[in-house]
């Protein structure tokens, strides 16, 4: 299996580039951040836990994203491989992962990260806000604690995954086509 973590800082395009790697390859795109938005769209008590975070831009807690992630797994048992989109965003969410697919005999491949400086993120944050309808897009204290988590918890999951020889950086600036042929050089050779 194919199993991928696409990884970056918010805005940096992994929504984006897992639209169009997903049909390549033939892999299931699992988004944490869609699945939450899809059950606050239809006001779940997940969706309903999830909001009261998302809303201040603070991480949704572990064990409630790691649980949502196995069922997401687990309800497409003839996938080929993943792409998880926004997962793992903590060390302890990278362990249960590797757990996990431990336990299917299966591994991820790769860390394919986007790497975009963080004043071109505000301002396609900001952008994307203007028409994604996302709350959390349109307030710049709100972007800014999303960074704040991401520099605090998510970023050490470079070391995480370097210390398996699995973390593949690429520079997400340029234009779309040119970045997904820079993931597919990677992904190629996964
Ligand atoms: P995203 O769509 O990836 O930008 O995620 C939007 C928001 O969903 C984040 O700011 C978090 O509040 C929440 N979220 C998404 N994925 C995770 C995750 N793996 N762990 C914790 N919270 C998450």
């Amino acid at each position: 299996m194919k199993n991928i973590v696409l990884f970056g800082p918010p805005g940096a395009g992994k929504g984006t580039q897992a639209d169009v790697l997903k049909t390549k390859y033939n892999l299931v795109h699992i988004s944490t951040g869609d699945v939450f938005r899809f059950n606050i769209k239809n006001k779940t008590d997940l969706g309903m836990l999830a909001k009261s975070y998302m809303d201040q831009g603070d991480l949704v807690p572990d064990q409630v994203t790691i649980d949502m992630l196995k069922a997401e797994v687990n309800n497409n048992p003839d996938a080929r491989g993943f792409i998880f989109d926004g997962f793992p965003r903590t060390e302890s969410q990278a362990a249960s992962l590797d757990e996990f697919l431990k336990e299917k005999n299966t591994d991820i491949k790769g860390m394919v990260a986007l790497e975009v400086p963080e004043n071109l993120l505000v301002e396609r944050l900001l952008n994307r806000g203007k028409t994604s309808g996302r709350a959390d897009d349109q307030d710049e204290s709100k972007i800014r604690n999303r960074f704040n988590e991401y520099m605090t918890k998510t970023a050490i999951l470079k070391d995480y995954y370097q210390k398996q020889g699995k973390y593949y950086g690429v520079d997400g600036v340029g234009s779309i086509g040119d970045i997904t042929s820079k993931l597919e050089e990677v992904i190629d050779n996964l």
